[in-house]
């Protein structure tokens, strides 16, 4: 089942996501329908809040569904490691029509449970070690304008609120 992606403002994108106590049924459900929902969008990665549930978990796959060995699913996860910078152009389905220049890490290794509940480790380089650390950021209630600069961050925020009154987003 598709689910509405929140956008930014939505409380819940801001606030920091409690861990998974048990892998139940309703959990199995909330990570189909995120795979579903980021398919769909289409994104490479999607958070639990940004479907508007305050759970661990996040969902990424940079083939978009093309390559089934892709699809990572993360519970209760971890960062293990962390090494070097990037800076790339990254934007978020909780932030449509913006992109900015976001400084992450070159390499990061992530642990957690997989949709099983069997403890993986996973390292990411370059696109999928800043998918990681977005994905980890949004468990944490940060969105990546909330990585910005000042100037920069107020600008996107400025117009983020203009859309809003004007009912547009
Ligand atoms: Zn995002």
């Amino acid at each position: 089942m598709l689910r509405p992606i929140l956008k930014f403002g939505d409380s819940v994108l801001h606030a920091p996501a409690r861990p998974v106590e048990r892998l139940t049924h309703e959990i199995d459900q909330l990570i189909g329908d995120m795979v579903e929902t980021m398919y769909a969008a289409p994104g490479i990665g999607l958070a639990a809040p940004q479907v508007g549930v305050p759970l661990r978990i996040f969902v990424v796959d940079l083939s978009v569904g093309r390559n089934a060995n892709d699809l990572i699913v993360m519970i209760n996860p971890e960062f293990v490691e962390r090494e070097g910078m990037q800076l790339e152009e990254e934007g978020c389905l909780s932030v449509p029509g913006f992109n900015a220049t976001v400084v992450r890490p070159e390499r990061a290794v992530v642990k957690g449970l997989d949709r099983q509940g069997n403890e993986q480790r996973l390292e990411g380089k370059e696109l999928l070690a800043r998918a990681f650390q977005h994905e980890m950021d949004h468990l944490d209630g940060t969105l990546f304008v909330d990585r910005l600069r000042g100037i920069k961050r107020d600008l996107i925020v400025r117009k983020i609120r203009k859309l809003s009154r004007a009912g547009k987003w």
